[in-house]
């Protein structure tokens, strides 16, 4: 980090994320929902914002919030170039990742997730929600590492971590072991639903999950429905059984991307009761475009992915999230909020101008972790910020757009003697 503290800027920023303000409701707006203020900092927080009336220079940059990452798989990152998936297909990502389970040690997950941890914090998150593989011999391990790589990334990135097993782990002896040992980390609960399954069982396995989930006061975070087939089988389980029980903690569901797949009607039902319950969405659009639909020999032309904007519609908070990076669900990827941003708005149509296009990346993901802090742009916030290169979106959303990071009013710098200073070790 400089020392030197920044006090002022000239900058855009979306109207969408100023917090109401008197002096703001009558600021300019660019075209693309930009508006130029001058936002002032003063120990690391924002002190003051002004609408600029008359901008003298065509060239203000863009300034956003730092980003969040809501679903991520840190101890898996990197492992494409041994356990490269060439087929691109669901079956095969998960077999190889359960090969690279046996070559797992502590030090590899150390070294591959703070690798990740390092190219976050320089492409713009502060939160990253990870999952965490969390059966067999490489559970412990892994979580030993991702535990103290929590602490000692805590100053630069807040890093939220989810036990990753099947979903009939949660009613085995083993599951209440976890369970316990996850609790006293503030870790959240995860698990696998994808058809075919049987629905009498499925049921059941929830209800233990949300039984044991209630119990230890910690957030549920499903993998489900990521699929193309069977649409909305997860999700017409999740629902019946929330029917029929109380559950107190945070509910998410990942993927959901057969959803997509439903009619209309039934796309409306779901929402709504998703809805009904407070659940969160989160979209993991990329990975879905991927893996999903294959069909040899043909270019598949339906994609399952979550039905974003209808969700939205319905009230149902939505995020968007890069999940894997360069392992074998994923061979591409580099942690970056902008390169997501700019895919995602490909693969759903999400303008980033529009509020329900920028929310997802902003407000919706700080929503689901709880951050203090939700993205808006106000008097009293974090000066926690991207200053991007770029004075429209087109320009930021170009692939090569440079940055600076601003933590408490101040750039962050890519000198280890400073990482040291804040804590961070290994650069
Ligand atoms: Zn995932």
């Amino acid at each position: 980090m400089q020392d030197s503290q920044i006090s002022c800027l000239e900058v855009l920023v979306p109207r969408g994320l100023i917090q109401c303000g008197k002096k703001i409701a009558t600021t300019r707006v660019t075209y693309e929902g930009l508006c130029p203020i001058s936002i002032y900092f003063k120990e690391g927080l924002v002190v003051n914002i002004e609408p600029i009336m008359n901008p003298k220079s065509k060239s203000l940059k863009i300034l956003l919030p730092r980003f969040v990452e809501p679903h991520a798989h840190l101890d898996k990152a990197f492992t494409w170039g041994d356990h490269p998936n060439l087929s691109g297909t669901y079956e095969g990502a998960l077999k190889e990742n359960l090969e690279e389970h046996q070559k797992r040690t502590k030090s590899l997950v150390l070294a591959r997730s703070e690798r990740a941890l390092k190219l976050a914090s320089f492409n713009g998150f502060r939160a990253i929600r990870s999952h965490v593989d969390s059966t067999g011999l490489s559970s412990e391990l892994t979580w030993e590492a991702l535990i103290e790589l929590q602490h000692d990334w805590r100053l630069l990135i807040q890093l939220e971590l989810v036990a990753l097993v099947p979903l009939a782990f949660w009613s085995t002896s083993g599951g209440g072991i976890l369970a316990k040992k996850i609790a006293k980390q503030n870790a959240c609960f995860g698990g696998v639903l994808v058809p075919p399954f049987k629905p009498e069982k499925v049921r059941k396995d929830l209800y233990n999950l949300f039984k044991i989930a209630n119990d230890m006061g910690c957030g549920v975070d499903l993998h489900i429905d990521e699929s193309a087939k069977e649409p909305g089988s997860g999700l017409k389980e999740l629902i019946n059984v929330l029917g029929n029980m109380k559950v107190d903690v945070p509910i998410t569901c990942s993927h959901l991307s057969s959803m997509g797949l439903l009619k209309p009607r039934e796309i409306k039902y779901f929402a709504t009761q998703l809805a009904k319950f407070q659940i969160n969405v989160i979209s993991l659009p990329l990975t879905n475009a991927w893996l999903l639909g294959r069909k040899t020999g043909a270019t598949a032309i339906e994609r399952p992915i979550a039905p974003i904007s209808q969700l939205q519609h319905a009230g149902v908070n939505v995020a968007i999230g890069g999940d894997n990076v360069r392992d074998p669900w994923f061979p591409a990827g580099n942690f970056d909020p902008l390169m997501l941003m700019s895919q995602a708005m490909l693969l759903a149509q999400l303008a980033p101008w529009n509020r329900f296009g920028l929310s997802p990346f902003t407000s919706a993901p700080a929503r689901i972790m709880r951050l203090e802090w939700d993205g808006s742009i106000g008097i009293g916030v974090p000066a926690d910020f991207i200053l991007l290169d770029a004075n429209n979106w087109s320009e930021l959303l170009s692939g090569n757009v440079k940055r600076k990071i601003i933590i408490k009013g101040k750039f962050l710098e890519g000198n280890n003697s400073k990482f040291n200073q804040m804590g961070i070790k290994n650069f």
